[in-house]
């Protein structure tokens, strides 16, 4: 069964080799994200910082920094992590109240919540501040009391207050322009380091209205266990590290950014809403979590991918059923280019496919491959599109469509243009056959060669 908090996971990680401790003191400041950085670019270990400048609190980074651990953390294989994931969304179970969690071993209120004892690290060269990346934002619809949680950027602007960025059409702006409209703020927990899981669950592209801690119990096997906040009235999971209670001020917008974003760009300044932190809760031990964003491809691109391919699979899958596997690489930033490997049963579906994706919003490329082309393997992919597809007949441009947020690119805000190939074979007609070497089963793997086989 997948880990249901971070511990567990930090422990088989450990075990494994996959996760590294270094006793060292390093800065928030820049060290933590060079370390994320190096392991993220050679596909190496999670990391735990067991001493931090200026806090006693010690971080753990590059968590998801590789595919590998995305899947342990579902406890499923490469082959077999979209399909848990899409079993679990089919069979979501809601969270379970519990009187008390060791999130709240001890608690901070008021003037002693104070920011500015986490080890908050600020990743890029130009970030204006400090920013938490792994904080799950917990927070209700104030009409109708619906939950969500998903992760937004946050930026630590003193002790006591933090920036928030979540564009329009996220769920939490929703809730927040309907608390804002009565003049009234939006309580936010923000949740730190509840299970990989759970972080991932909140991925998926929920609809409006169901709670993604409702997933993450579905894909633990067992209900999310929540307790009461102290100052605010929401739950988050009992077992989290660190809880930072808070609520958004209406109607307050103050300057964030820079910020190095997804994209590998940093993106503009702009006003957005603020957090008043009204307490801090913990386990007398906790651990913070820190995620590196940045130049593709880093973990806050890893943990988007299996729940996006879910999402996208089983949507296309309804209609399509022809469609075997979706892939978001991540040189697109895991939401700017999607592939998908298909057999086609009509003439031009694969072209209805990439209306169907280019009109889920967030896509700006689409490519379709056959299904005898792997969609993560981006060499197979392009030479698909080199050797099937002729750009005056195989190429759809969409001059504009909704979406390309955080997109340098684009030079109209909030819209980009966007690219389909289809680089499958032309259905129903013959087409040059593909050359293979025969006997590839009866030769061993080259990392046997040379050695006595007996
Ligand atoms: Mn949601």
């Amino acid at each position: 069964m997948p880990f249901t908090d971070l511990r567990q996971f930090l422990a088989v990680l450990e075990e494994r080799g996959d996760l590294v401790r270094i006793r060292e003191e390093v800065d928030p400041k820049f060290e933590i994200a060079a370390y994320i950085r190096k392991t993220s670019d050679a596909g190496g270990p999670a990391i735990l910082f067991e001493r931090v400048r200026g806090s006693t609190i010690p971080v753990v980074g590059g968590i998801f920094a590789h595919r590998r651990r995305a899947v342990l953390a579902l406890d499923a294989t490469p082959e077999v992590a979209v399909d848990r994931f899409n079993s679990a969304i089919a069979s979501l179970l809601p969270t379970r109240r519990v009187s008390s969690g060791t999130c709240q071993e001890v608690v901070h209120r008021g003037q002693e919540a104070d920011l500015t004892r986490l080890p908050i690290p600020t990743y890029s060269a130009k970030d204006c501040n400090p920013y938490i990346t792994a904080g799950m934002v917990v927070s209700q619809d104030p009409e109708t009391g619906s939950k969500n949680a998903s992760i937004y950027r946050l930026e630590m602007k003193d002790g006591r207050r933090l920036g928030i960025l979540c564009s329009a059409g996220h769920h939490l702006a929703m809730q927040f322009a309907r608390a804002e409209a009565r003049g009234k703020p939006l309580e936010v927990a923000i949740v730190l380091g509840p299970s990989p899981a759970t972080l991932m669950a909140t991925q998926w592209e929920a609809p409006y209205g169901v709670d993604e801690l409702a997933l993450a119990g579905a894909l633990h096997g067992q209900p999310v266990e929540v307790v009461k906040c102290q100052t605010v009235d929401l739950e988050v999971p009992a077992s989290a590290e660190i809880v930072i209670e808070g609520r958004i001020l209406p109607a307050v917008r103050e300057m964030e950014g820079p910020f190095g974003e997804y994209t590998g760009y940093y993106t503009d300044t702009s006003p957005k809403p603020v957090i008043e932190v009204t307490a801090i809760t913990h386990r007398r031990d906790a651990i913070f979590q820190a995620l590196l964003t940045g130049v593709p491809t880093t973990e806050n691109h890893v943990i988007k991918m299996v729940p996006l391919e879910a999402s996208y699979y089983s949507m296309l899958k309804a209609r399509f059923p022809g469609v075997r596997a979706v892939h978001f690489p991540g040189p697109g930033g895991v939401g700017l280019m999607a592939v998908v490997s298909m057999r086609q049963t009509i003439k031009y579906e694969a072209r209805s496919v990439i209306m169907a994706v280019l009109s889920a919003t967030r896509n700006k490329l689409v490519v379709v491959v056959d299904d005898d082309i792997d969609p993560y393997n981006l060499e197979q992919v392009m030479w698909a599109v080199c050797t099937r597809a002729q750009p005056d007949q195989d190429m759809t441009v969409v001059p504009r469509l909704a979406g390309g947020y955080l997109d340098p690119s684009s030079r109209e805000r909030d819209a980009n243009c966007c690219l389909g190939i289809d680089a499958t074979r032309p259905f129903g007609q013959p087409f040059a056959e593909v050359a293979t070497v025969p006997g590839l089963d009866r030769v061993p793997d080259p990392s046997l060669w040379g050695r006595d086989s007996k």
